[in-house]
């Protein structure tokens, strides 16, 4: 609004320029002159009438004729504009300069001027009293129109009195007049020579010209004080600019930092992958060559090296700085200068004030009593493009800092959370395998394999003892075999995975070959630097071991360590759970006295077989096995005789066919056999050795007495004889009898199926 306003006044000077020939007079000034006027020309009339109507007759009425003109002049000035009034053409700065005098004024001016000559002349003319009004007049020019009208008017006043001066004059007068008129000639001439714009084209634009440079110097001065101000108000935009640039700057870090720590997959559970993946955006930001990350471990209190970027990596050293908390933060910002200046070339000094590395220090975001405390730190060297960096570098590092803090923090919980997940999933998936395993040793493997899913080890071993003979055995191995522990069965207490069993402690070598007295080394191959042995226990009995192993040494972290442990409770009891199911799943299956299958698990391997032998054309061979005169035994030598001769028998027949042929205990004294892929020749051959080896074998019974025994069998085979389970055990039973029937100890076949 201010400029617009300057404009306007100054397009009001340039037409004032205009205008300056022309004084024009304002409202006020005109008003004024009206009301002299008026009251002078009663003053005047009254003056004819009262002193000189005598003498001159004609000089009242004269000079109320000036009364009537300046009455009459209200009239004029409401003559049009075109017709020379001024005002409104002054009042519109955008039309052209009008330069002419204004008609009115003119007029009015004119009819005074009328009014005193014809005063002058009729009271006397040159030496009339009512001469002195031709000043007033003058008078009137210069207040209604300025001085240089003013001037020419008291010109024609000279003029005029001139011709008054030769229509009759007095000496004194003459003199007087003459004075007067030479004085005023002289004026209006020098006026004319100095000003005369109205006239004078050449001289009006060149008059023009120097108000133009006057104005335009003027206007020079302010636009200059205008840029100034424009040149401040710039100098505090961009100043505001480059804060809200370096506001921006840092919110698209921090923005970018959250994002990675919020999306990125934290793998292996410590986000040590996030780490090198921020530290890398803080790298690329602060155009850095290379870039370290150190964390503290509140554990520990010790700061170690988290991830490393660019040029350092491969040079800075895996030290670590003890006792943090004891250390300044000055302290400890130098020491990590001090590792980066070493691992880092440095650049020619460019300026004192440049420096070769950037440290900040991170300090812990998260609200409780480690807020503020120093978490790790950040460091930069070796800067692209630069030789050193700049303290508006360090500032920025330092405004990175913060936000980074954050996302670190953000990483290690979604680290943790993760990691939890995973060990409650893996937990769930162990207890999950309790159902569906049926198959021992691939529960053992399913447990290696499951562990390796969140605990990255290259080889694994699960060795359970063997209660019975009290010794570890191998059960399951993962990954590479590495010959360290899990081919050898180790005896209970004896080697590192005894040492474990027998103690119930776990082992953790963070690295092999710095333990040379633990172990005997020369069993370690090469390669295996990192170490876990884990026992597996329920309640206060150790049931096993895990060994973990990898090449790499301290692949395992304390959190690792932690898992499995849980992990390995969780697989005890699995494992134990399980073998308890097998066990009852035995049970059920075997007969009590005799520990060989049952009556019930013989049927149904009879009709599996069977459906088998249907499906693959294959033969089968059923023997049906009764003591002779068993009873006997019985009465003779008692009940507990005759158990232990069932059990004896048992063993023996078990012993008597191969492992895959399935020997049941049918009931009572009987037993049956079912011998696999077996034809009734091969069965017929299978079922004389039976006997023989039975009636060869010398019993005892509970006294020590020796016994013999003999056993007559019946023979079918499947589908020779039978074309299902039940007709087959028919057949069997059948043959059975006829050799009871022909004199015992002895093997019948049953006769051929009719159909
Ligand atoms: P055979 O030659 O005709 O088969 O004469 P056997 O005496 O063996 O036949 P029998 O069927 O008359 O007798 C079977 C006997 O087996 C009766 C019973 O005392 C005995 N026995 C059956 N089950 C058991 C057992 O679990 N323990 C003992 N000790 N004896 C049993
Ligand atoms: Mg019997
Ligand atoms: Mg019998």
């Amino acid at each position: 609004m201010r400029g617009c306003n300057d404009t306007d006044a100054k397009r009001a000077v340039i037409s004032g320029l205009a205008e300056s020939s022309v004084l024009v007079r304002s409202e006020p000034v005109r008003g004024y002159v009206l009301w002299w006027r008026l009251t002078l020309w009663l003053a005047m009339t009254l003056l004819a009438y009262v002193a000189f109507a005598g003498r001159y007759p004609m000089a009242w009425p004269v000079a109320l004729f000036g009364v009537m003109v300046t009455l009459v002049w209200p009239l004029l000035r409401a003559l049009p504009a075109s017709a020379g009034d001024d005002l409104q053409a002054r009042d519109d700065a955008a039309s052209p300069p009008d330069l002419s005098i204004p008609l009115a004024t003119l007029l009015e001016i004119s009819l005074d001027l009328l009014t005193v000559t014809a005063l002058v002349h009729v009271t006397g003319g040159f030496q009339s009293a009512f001469a002195p009004l031709y000043f007033l007049i003058v008078l009137e020019t210069f207040a209604l129109l300025g001085p240089r009208q003013a001037i020419c008017m008291a010109a024609v006043a000279a003029l005029l009195n001139l011709v008054h001066f030769r229509l009759g004059v007095t000496p004194q007068a003459a003199a007087l007049y003459g004075v007067a008129t030479g004085t005023l000639l002289l004026s209006a001439a020098l006026v004319l020579w100095t000003q005369c714009g109205t006239l004078n084209p050449v001289r009006r634009s060149t008059l023009l010209k120097q108000r133009t440079l006057e104005v335009l110097e003027e206007e020079l001065a302010e636009s200059h004080a205008a840029l100034e101000h424009l040149k401040s108000n710039y100098r505090e935009l961009a100043q505001i600019s480059r804060e809200q640039k370096a506001q921006l700057d840092r919110l698209t870090i921090a923005e970018q930092l959250y994002t990675v720590s919020a999306t990125m997959a934290v793998a292996d559970g410590n986000a040590s992958e996030a780490c090198a993946h921020l530290l890398r955006i803080v790298a690329d930001r602060m155009e850095a060559g290379g870039a370290a990350l150190w964390m503290v471990d509140t554990h520990t209190d010790v700061l170690r090296v988290q991830a490393l970027e660019g040029r350092v990596a491969p040079t800075l050293r895996d030290e670590t700085c003890n006792s943090v908390t004891a250390l300044t933060p000055a302290d400890l910002r130098a020491w990590c200068e001090e590792r980066l200046l070493t691992a880092s070339p440095i650049a020619e000094t460019t300026s004192p004030e440049a420096m070769p590395v950037v440290v900040v220090l991170l300090r812990d975001p998260a609200d409780g009593e480690r807020a503020g405390t120093i978490m790790g730190a950040v460091g930069i060297c070796d800067p692209r493009g630069a030789a050193r960096f700049t303290v508006a570098d360090a500032e920025r590092l330092q405004t990175i800092a913060h936000p980074l803090a954050v996302a670190l923090t953000n990483a290690a919980q979604r680290g943790g959370l993760q990691r939890r997940v995973r060990e409650l999933s893996l937990l769930y998936e162990l207890s999950r395998l309790v159902q569906s395993s049926t198959d021992l040793d691939q529960l053992y493997q399913a447990i290696i394999t499951q562990i390796q899913q969140v605990i990255p080890y290259e080889n694994a071993t699960l060795f359970l003892l063997d209660r019975a003979r009290k010794r570890l055995e191998p059960k399951a191995t993962q990954g590479r075999v590495v010959n360290l522990l899990d081919h050898i069965a180790f005896e209970k207490g004896a080697g590192l995975s005894g040492w474990v069993a027998a103690r119930g402690k776990q082992i953790v070598i963070p690295d092999l070959q710095k333990e040379p007295n633990l172990l005997n080394v020369e069993m370690i191959p090469p390669r295996v630097r990192s170490f876990i042995s884990m026992p597996l226990r329920v309640q206060n009995n150790v049931v096993g071991v895990i060994n973990l192993s990898h090449s790499r040494p301290n692949a395992f972290s304390p959190e690792d360590v932690q898992l499995l442990t849980i992990l390995a409770a969780q697989a005890a009891i699995t494992i134990e759970r399980t073998e308890v199911f097998h066990t009852m799943e035995l049970l059920a299956i075997t007969d009590g006295l005799t520990q060989i299958y049952n009556h019930r698990y013989f049927h149904r391997r009879l009709e599996d077989e069977i459906k088998r032998g249907r499906r693959y054309k294959t033969v089968h061979t059923l023997l049906m096995v009764d003591i002779d005169r068993f009873k006997a035994i019985n009465d003779r030598f008692g009940h507990t005789t005759g158990d232990a001769i069932l059990r004896d028998l048992a063993a023996l027949l078990r012993r008597s066919v191969r492992e895959t042929e399935i020997v049941a205990r049918y009931g009572g004294e009987e037993f049956a056999i079912i011998l696999t892929q077996t034809d009734l020749e091969q069965g017929m051959i299978a079922a004389e050795r039976v006997r023989a080896s039975v009636e060869a074998q010398t019993f005892t019974t509970v006294d020590g007495q020796p016994l013999s025994l003999t056993v007559s069998i019946g023979v079918a085979a499947f589908p020779r004889h039978a074309r299902n389970a039940s007709d087959l055990l028919e057949q069997a039973d059948r043959a059975l009898y006829t050799a009871k029937r022909e004199g015992r100890n002895r093997v019948c076949v049953a006769t051929p199926a009719t159909s």
